[in-house]
């Protein structure tokens, strides 16, 4: 990519101090590791996110949305193209009677925090979870018995022509962590949850609770991921993990998490090999074992 002449183009609409050259995607992933991108671009508003994928699709640039990067691994070798944050910058939410209205980069954490704060119930069990309102949408982010299809009302979104269109929460075929962004290239803009009004301090109550939980059984203190693999039918990833005796096996700086064995925790050092490195074990031994298919939740990006 010849990123000189490409980051002028970039440059005309997106200040400089948001467009970042060789960025280490280790400074940009909840993972805490992972080669470099060749542009990381920041928009801070809907124009210059268009910008941003227009020019790259008018230069057929290689191009990649994140969200907050918490569900990310960029291989070692880095991306040779532009990756788009939008978890930095593009976070405004408001609130209209039981409606909330986010930009795609705003923190689930903070969405519902607002929630709380107008004692609008149905969002509490997402508090916990560390990435944008964007990202839990495409991957129909969930916990604790909820889940985003429940309270996504619709999204304002980009399709592949850079065309905003809306789409209903019906439209959005939310499976088990999956959703229409899976198998169509729309860019989420904005997404409106439906919520209930509900007593605040009960909602804050279970906020504190499911956060009480979640320290409890996760292993917080590291980087990581989250779960590493989609929950397989009838079972628990973590579950099999143990069972095949994996808990606590490392390589390099990355380790099966010996508090929940579904994560795989940075403990340093780890680069992307050694935790795809993991994976290829855990997956070919819990085969071997189970005859059982981990499939990774996390989502993989980057050069061989
Ligand atoms: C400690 C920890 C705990 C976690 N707990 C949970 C949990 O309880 N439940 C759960 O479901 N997940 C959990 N996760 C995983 C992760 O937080 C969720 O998947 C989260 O929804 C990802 O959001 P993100 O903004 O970080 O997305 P990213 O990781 O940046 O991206 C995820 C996917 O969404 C796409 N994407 C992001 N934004 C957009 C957009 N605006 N338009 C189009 N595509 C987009 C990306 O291309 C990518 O395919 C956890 C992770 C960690 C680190």
């Amino acid at each position: 990519m010849d990123t000189t002449r490409i980051y002028q183009k970039f440059k005309e609409h997106i200040d400089e101090q948001r467009l970042l050259i060789n960025a280490p995607m280790k400074e940009h992933t909840s993972f805490k590791l992972g080669g470099a991108a060749k542009l990381l671009v920041l928009p801070e508003t809907k124009e210059e996110l268009v910008h941003a994928i227009s020019v790259c699709k008018e230069h057929q640039l290689k191009w990649y949305i994140m969200g907050k990067g918490s569900n990310l691994i960029v291989k070692e070798k880095g991306y040779d193209g532009v990756i788009i944050k939008i978890g930095d910058y593009y976070n405004k939410i408001s609130v209209r009677d039981e409606l909330i209205t986010a930009q795609a980069g705003a923190l689930m954490s903070s969405v519902a925090a607002k929630a709380m704060r107008h004692a609008l119930s149905g969002a509490e069990f997402a508090s916990g979870i560390p990435g944008t309102v964007g990202g839990a949408v495409v991957m129909n982010a969930g916990a604790y018995g909820g889940e985003m299809s429940q309270i996504t009302y619709k999204v304002k979104a980009l399709d592949s022509f850079v065309t905003e269109v809306e789409i209903s929460g019906g439209e959005l075929n939310f499976g088990y962590r999956d959703s229409i962004f899976h198998h169509h290239p729309y860019v989420i803009l904005e997404v409106y949850l439906k919520l209930v009004k509900g007593n605040q301090k009960v909602i804050r109550d279970k906020m504190k609770e499911l956060s009480h939980r979640r320290n409890s059984k996760q292993p917080l203190d590291y980087p990581s991921a989250g779960s590493i693999f989609k929950r397989p039918h009838g079972n628990y990833a973590g579950k099999l993990i143990e069972e095949a005796g994996l808990k606590g096996l490392s390589i390099g700086g990355a380790r099966v998490s010996p508090l929940h064995a579904g994560f795989i925790i940075n403990e340093g050092s780890a680069t992307s090999q050694d935790v795809l490195d993991l994976i290829a074990i855990i997956q070919s031994t819990v085969h071997d074992k189970f005859d059982i298919l981990l499939e990774t939740e996390v989502k993989i990006i980057g050069d061989e």
